[in-house]
């Protein structure tokens, strides 16, 4: 019996879904899976892991699990179904990537769609569970659609036995064809349960012309409006990224002023950075000697990374100017009138905002303010907001974009789809009627397509299928996606990992054909079942797999940490709003150059090149304790930076867990690595990375003047550049490796790091 406080009994009761208990509960005891469809807000995350508990799903042995996309969702859902159920965190309880509160009392688990990746490999019958839910599965997260189809197999195989597993499928939307109407997937179709909406009717007005650059600017102008002329309610406005964001909240501060916002990071204790500096730096060996070599085959035995949440890059928005637009036909219901002497209390919403910052917006706003939530997509479906009854959608949303050829990936700020952005609009109406202004033309509108594509046939594919044959799937393309990647993604796949070592070559026939056909099958390797194990993606497990010679263990594992962070530096090259700022950027700008000089070391140092100013910033800010103010003073992201040292240890232990003999451990006054270190971690990297390498043009080489300075890839026919920013620009040596290329103003390798050109194969 769940013992619940009389004002969540009534909160739930209002909720839609809670009608469709019996119905729920009576076809989850008929079939082994069953679809559950309702709008974002009817009560799908929270309470039907409620129902299965009162049905006794959790006490028979086995648990309920929940899958995420989002890190943030796992988190805050788990708290608040512990709190409406209340229970403890031990019994309701999370676990994401680096963290989590599971304990031998947990009934009901939260996770992240990664985190249930991992067990499968572990357990692929899953048997702690009794029943599994992947919720937001309209979102076609490229771990829900693998799990999806793991899943059809596992639930077969687990109701041949004493304890059945139950899967629940949970999407915000109807389209949910590609999961039930799939032969491959699901022989029977599993039945689609339907919760009524109970939405309260939302009018849409569009915008009679669609600016095409400023829409930052024209949601200012229309959030003003809507604050001035309209009834009280929530406003809700979407924008793209991280900093259009944060820009858009101050602007309607400014414009609002409610009081001076108190999220200064307090000043934690002093840490002595000058001191920490001075250590790291300490003095180098200063042996001279000629390039060791390391050896390719000597691995210390060695999954995937997880849910990449909606991560944001540092695509600076514009927001100035922005046209004056009609309110057009708005209401005139006779409600209680707009006062613009209200204070506007503006919030701000993004995956990478901090979890108590993320809090806020569930909180009421304080008395006698209005709520006005600025925020990306997530607050599209997996959080509902209360009391909003006011959205501004710009219409557009950022995403990454890889280029399936070159591996060119760059972030691309597009047109939503017309289902998402029928979501955005269904967020003004769950407590009343509401409204929802689009900032652009019906016209436009139109012409978006009608849902956004799965994940899965945008990205490459390495991780999921090394993950896949680490399950023993060897012929991944017959495995039941629920969309498949394209068949030249999952080639281009295995033939990395052939690459890396972690799949079998290929018989070599001699006829095209047949090689290409056998290459889709090759089996996995004892390097590849090591690197599988690991939880970064597979160029990075190689070198993790390599890390132990010459005691590289430790940088490895810090780099690599590094490595798969995003945005490490802060993003200083935004332009300043104010004279203010922008002395105090100028400032900081020059810091941080001054501190990825200090970082990249000297001599033979020099050659790691960006990942040498990643380690020197890793080993620092470890140092310094890893406070907020040691990366606020050095231009470092602390919350990359608390990421990587939890990846740091968490690297640590999957090393140690596959190699014992190693163990190895994080040691936070980790010294710099010796010349010799240095050579083999610039190996190790190109090991990795030998599919990223790229030839400097030289100067009696080049035709045309595009090419100066520029490196010549494998793949394509224009030039790639290393980055102002790179400890390498002023090096450019002959032969260079990069983890990725993002094209910006130009086409930038980051990540850059020298090679020897006899190392090169
Ligand atoms: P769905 O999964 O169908 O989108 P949820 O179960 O997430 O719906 O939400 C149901 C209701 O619970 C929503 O109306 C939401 O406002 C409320 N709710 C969810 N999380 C919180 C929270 N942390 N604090 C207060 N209310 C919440
Ligand atoms: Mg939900």
């Amino acid at each position: 019996p769940v013992d619940r406080s009389p004002e969540i009994q009534e909160a739930r009761l209002k909720l839609p879904i809670l009608a469709e208990e019996q119905v729920v509960m009576e076809a989850v005891r008929e079939n082994p899976c069953v679809v559950i469809c309702g709008e974002t807000g009817s009560g799908k995350t929270t309470q039907v892991p409620q129902f299965l508990y009162e049905a006794g799903y959790a006490s028979g042995g086995g648990i309920i699990g929940i899958t995420e996309p989002r890190r943030v969702a796992a988190v805050s859902m788990s708290h608040r179904v512990a709190k409406e159920m209340n229970l403890p965190t031990q019994v309701v309880s999370y676990q994401i990537r680096y963290e989590g509160n599971v304990t031998s009392d947990t009934k009901i688990k939260f996770m992240t769609d990664g985190v249930l990746l991992k067990e499968i490999q572990k357990d692929f019958l899953l048997q702690r569970y009794s029943v599994i839910i992947i919720d937001e599965a309209h979102e076609r997260s490229v771990y829900t659609d693998i799990l999806i189809g793991l899943l059809s197999r596992i639930v077969p195989l687990r109701n041949k036995k004493a304890k059945p597993l139950k899967l629940l499928i949970m999407s915000a939307t109807l389209r949910v064809e590609d999961f039930t109407d799939n032969q491959k997937l699901f022989k029977t179709p599993p039945p689609v349960i339907k919760v009524d909406a109970r939405q309260f009717p939302v009018t849409v007005h569009f915008n009679k012309r669609t600016p095409l650059e400023d829409y930052t600017g024209e949601a200012f102008h229309k959030t003003c409006k809507i604050h001035r002329m309209l009834p009280p309610g929530g406003i809700l406005v979407f924008l793209t990224g991280q900093a259009e964001v944060h820009s858009l909240c101050r602007r309607l501060r400014n414009a609002f002023p409610f009081r001076k916002s108190s999220t200064v990071t307090e000043g934690e204790e002093e840490a002595d950075t000058s001191e920490a500096m001075r250590k790291f730096k300490k003095a180098k060996q200063k042996k001279t000697m000629s390039l060791p070599r390391i050896d390719l085959d000597n691995y210390s035995a060695l999954p995937v990374d997880e849910g990449d949440e909606d991560r944001e890059a540092g695509i600076e928005d514009e927001d100035d100017g922005g046209s004056d637009i009609d309110l057009g036909d708005d209401p005139t219901d006779g409600e209680t009138k707009a006062d613009p002497s209200i204070p506007l209390y503006v919030l701000p919403l993004y995956s990478l905002l901090a979890p108590e910052q993320q809090a806020k917006v569930f909180r009421p706003p304080p008395p006698g303010t209005r709520l006005c939530v600025i925020a990306t997509n997530v607050a599209e479906t997996s959080l509902t907001i209360p009391g909003i009854k006011y959205v501004v959608d710009c219409g557009r949303v950022k995403k990454r974009f890889y280029d399936r050829v070159t591996g060119v990936s760059s972030f691309k700020v597009t047109w939503t789809s017309q289902a998402s952005a029928n979501q955005r609009a269904g967020r003004a109406g769950r407590t009343e009627p509401g409204h929802c202004y689009r900032l652009y033309s019906s016209a436009v509108f139109g012409d978006f397509s009608l849902f956004s594509e799965a994940e899965i046939t945008r990205r490459p594919v390495e991780d999921l299928v090394l993950q896949m044959k680490d399950l023993n799937i060897e012929k991944v393309v017959n495995f039941p996606f629920p969309t498949p990647p394209s068949a030249e993604a999952l080639a281009a796949a295995e033939q990395l990992l052939v690459s890396l070592g972690a799949l079998e070559e290929p018989p070599r026939t001699g006829r095209v054909k047949a090689m290409q056909r056998a290459r889709l099958t090759c089996p996995i390797t004892p390097l590849g079942r090591a690197m599988a194990s690991f939880p970064v993606a597979p160029r990075y497990a190689k070198m993790l797999a390599l890390g132990k010679q010459q005691d590289c263990l430790p940088y490895v594992i810090a780099v690599v940490a590094a490595m798969t962070v995003r945005e490490i530096f802060e993003d200083l090259d935004r332009p300043a709003r104010s004279e203010d700022e922008n002395s105090k950027l100028t400032q900081r700008r020059a810091r941080l150059a001054q501190m990825r000089r200090l970082w990249a070391g000297q001599g033979a140092s020099l050659l790691l090149g960006d990942l040498m100013v990643m380690l020197g910033a890793v080993g620092a800010c470890e140092f310094a304790g890893c406070t907020p103010k040691f990366c606020e003073d050095n231009g470092l992201r602390y919350k990359a930076m608390v990421e990587i040292k939890r990846l740091r240890g968490q690297l640590t232990n999957a090393v140690n867990a596959v190699c014992p003999e190693v163990s190895v451990f994080v040691d936070p006054k980790m010294t710099p690595p010796t010349e010799l270190q240095v050579v083999c971690l610039r190996q190790i990297v190109l090991a990795g990375l030998g599919d990223h390498l790229a030839r400097r043009v030289q100067a009696e080489d080049i035709l045309d003047p595009k090419w100066k300075n520029g490196y010549k890839t494998p793949l394509m026919d224009d030039p790639v550049f290393i980055h102002p920013n790179s400890a390498l620009f002023k090096t450019l040596p002959d032969f260079v490796v990069y983890q990725e290329i993002m094209e910006t103003t130009k086409m930038y390798m980051r990540g850059v790091s020298a090679v020897e050109a006899e190392w090169v194969p």
